[in-house]
């Protein structure tokens, strides 16, 4: 007959007890949300986990979904760190309170200054290209300088845009705002809008498909867009064009990330962003998306390589959180849907 002895019995709760407290302090993992979709991040938590030992989980949603979740969340939100596709977001984040800053030498060598930011809230993790796609049927690229020239009368009638509610477009207005001042800028907006083919198109593939379609000559995408609608079908008649090349060079954007105040397990977050930002992962990372590496040792993909080298516009992405409300008002005063 087993006799349960009520101080063993005591004894087995209490030993439970310290098991399992023990067990969920030591127990590293990172909690991600995420506004890059699973099959963008995903294959490099794995290779993480695989080299650490140290769990990933995420969650991916909309930008602004994940936002307001860490805000209702506060200090009990299980998130240790946010990814976003664009720096506006990142910045919000920061400007919210809910990012922490980090010191890390690692980030700060594998990342240049322009792509990360000043107060090391968050770091990019890839660049965003967001250039001129043309008719190759319809255009001499000879007739291609800068994104101020889409607004010349020359491209009347010729000019598809995206909707001025993406976020992509907000950062681009912003970065002119920042380099041109917004008088300037609104002139050149006002003239894309005045140089429509269409009204604001919903995305970027739907604006290449109808440059390619003849209803319309240029457009400004970013460029892995591009890549994907060649990669289904490769005889469509579109090209890149690099602009400002002679000037401040090509809007980037990032995708990029930063860790969460309340993170709990911030040595492992720190690992993390430390590893998405190394060599190993930045070929991946970028290159799954066929967007460009962050880490100036790494290059980019042999697709996105074949489309040419360009100067990129090396001014901080933070300018494109700090004036997106005034891109904001400023397209809505030109008149872009
Ligand atoms: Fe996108």
């Amino acid at each position: 007959m087993i006799k349960i002895n009520f101080f063993h019995f005591l004894r087995a709760i209490f030993f439970c007890v310290i098991f399992l407290s023990a067990n969920s302090s030591y127990a590293e993992q990172v909690v991600v949300y995420s506004a890059r979709i699973e099959k963008l991040i995903k294959p490099m938590f794995d290779i993480f986990t695989k080299e650490t030992g140290i769990p990933v989980k995420f969650v991916t949603d909309k930008a602004g979904v994940l936002l307001e979740r860490l805000r209702a969340e506060g200090k009990n939100t299980p998130a240790d760190m946010l990814i976003t596709t664009d720096a506006g977001y990142l910045w919000e984040a920061s400007q919210k309170g809910l990012l922490a800053p980090i010191e890390s030498e690692e980030l700060e060598i594998n990342i240049p200054l322009y792509l990360r930011d000043p107060q090391k809230k968050w770091f990019g993790l890839s660049v965003r290209a967001r250039t001129i796609v043309y008719n190759t049927n319809n255009v001499d690229p000879t007739e291609l300088s800068t994104y101020e020239d889409l607004a010349h009368s020359k491209w009347k009638g010729r000019v598809c845009l995206r909707t001025s509610k993406k976020v992509y477009n907000q950062s681009l207005v912003a970065m002119m705002i920042a380099e041109y001042g917004k008088e300037k800028t609104e002139e050149i907006v006002r003239g894309w809008v005045t140089n429509l083919a269409i009204d604001p198109l919903s995305n970027d593939t739907k604006a290449m498909e109808f440059v390619a379609a003849g209803k319309c000559d240029v457009t400004i995408v970013n460029t892995y867009y591009y890549g994907r609608l060649i990669k289904k079908n490769p005889s469509l008649p579109l090209a890149i064009f690099w602009p400002n090349q002679d000037g401040n060079g090509v809007h980037v954007n990032i995708s990029g990330a930063g860790l969460i105040n309340s993170t709990k397990n911030k040595k492992s977050a720190v690992m993390l962003l430390e590893f998405l930002s190394s060599k190993k992962a930045q070929k991946l990372f970028a290159g799954i998306n066929m967007e460009y590496p962050v880490n100036p040792e790494v290059n980019p993909d042999p697709i996105v390589a074949a489309w040419g080298r360009f100067k990129q516009n090396e001014m901080n992405v933070v300018k494109a959180g700090e004036l997106q409300t005034e891109a904001v008002k400023l397209m809505d005063r030109a008149d872009y849907r």
